[in-house]
């Protein structure tokens, strides 16, 4: 007889076993994904605090990831490009002295939005107060992927853009304090003109409304304070695309599996929109946690699936928005606990602090998430 879900507890220490695990190493199966290995870290290092484990990290370790991180940031010579930011990968830093392949390699080199945005979230998560950063040339790295219509790409060296893009350049300036040349108002435009008939976001103009799309479009808004702009009639429109997504889980598109991930990708973008508390909170969770992996811990994507990083941390988060005991408050748009926030927060104030700037633009937005349960 199968386990009545609502009482099944989640595994807390295998959970955070399973994610401790990603730290020391690659698993052979997911070598392919060595190229975006910060976002590896990130699911773990985030998920272990949302865990509220991520004392069983030690400091050693911690400071090695922190280096490591900092080994990806790409920074700008005069003569450059903009081409500042992380990179997912050391593959393109040689151990060598030689200076002829050092700077031949410096031709490959260039930060990446997605890795820029996970690795400066690792930092912060870890408690780093990123001194060790040139905040300008990062968000110059931003401005310079920015499309004329307000979307942007991935890398200086070009890449696909869409939606995905326009969150974490949103969340990188917003982590940084600092907007720089990034235009807010073609972004806005821009993700305004995805908005779909049925009042989900879609990742390109006139594509399909979609769950992930609709985060970080959402997202987005919230972090660059232009949540407000968006008239009642489409927020409660918007609300009702969302809800309509539960089945037990979430699904991300109509007619589509429920999927744990989307947990977090409809859960934050309810929480964003103050509409969380409209959910069925017990089906959801039994939803998530029929993907449990009650031998090695982890949560899949489907029950019997093989458990990962990526829907461990999400299904992670999206049991964490329904108050779930043992679990640290998410910031929704961030995608990060709300200790790291408070920390983040606390950076924020030293800039302004030594900047003489006060608490000038805290006012419009400070990106503050609305209340999901089990915050106070
Ligand atoms: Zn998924």
């Amino acid at each position: 007889m199968e386990d009545r879900t609502d009482t099944e507890p989640v595994l807390l220490s295998k959970h955070a076993k399973n994610l401790l695990r990603f730290l020391n190493l690659l698993p052979a199966r997911m070598a392919s994904h060595d190229n975006t290995r910060s976002t590896i870290v990130f699911f773990a290092v985030c998920g272990l605090d949302v865990l509220n484990s991520l004392h069983l990290v030690p400091p050693q370790l911690r400071q090695d990831i922190i280096d490591w991180i900092y080994g990806g940031l790409v920074v700008p010579r005069d003569n450059e490009k903009n081409c500042g930011g992380f990179m997912g990968c050391r593959a393109m830093v040689p151990k060598t002295e030689d200076a002829e392949i050092l700077e031949c390699m410096r031709n490959y080199q260039w930060g990446h939005l997605a890795m820029t945005y996970t690795s400066l979230a690792v930092l912060v998560t870890l408690g780093d107060d990123l001194s060790r950063l040139d905040r300008k040339s990062i968000v110059d790295g931003v401005a310079a992927v920015q499309k004329p219509e307000g979307s942007f790409s991935a890398c200086i060296d070009g890449s696909e853009d869409d939606m995905r893009f326009v969150y974490c350049a949103a969340t990188i300036c917003y982590m940084l304090d600092y907007w720089g040349d990034v235009n807010k108002e073609t972004m806005f435009q821009f993700i305004t003109r995805s908005l779909r008939y049925d009042y989900g976001f879609s990742q390109e103009l006139e594509g399909e409304a979609h769950g992930g799309t609709t985060f970080c479009a959402l997202a987005a808004l919230h972090l660059s304070g232009q949540l407000h702009r968006l008239d009642a009639t489409t927020v409660e429109r918007m609300k009702r695309w969302l809800i309509f997504r539960q089945m037990d889980g979430f699904q991300g598109r109509p007619n589509k599996p429920v999927d744990t991930c989307y947990s977090f990708w409809i859960g934050a973008s309810l929480c964003i929109l103050d509409g969380f508390e409209l959910t069925d909170y017990a089906r959801n969770r039994e939803f998530i946690l029929s993907t449990q992996d009650k031998l090695i811990g982890g949560f899949a994507k489907w029950p019997q699936a093989t458990p990962d990083p990526f829907h461990t941390y999400l299904g992670l988060c999206g049991l964490a928005f329904t108050g779930e005991p043992g679990l640290s408050p998410v910031n929704p748009s961030l995608n990060m606990s709300m200790a790291a926030y408070a920390h983040l927060q606390h950076l924020h104030e030293q800039w302004r602090s030594a900047d003489g700037r006060g608490d000038e633009d805290i006012s419009h937005n400070d990106g503050k998430p609305h209340k999901a349960r089990g915050e106070s």
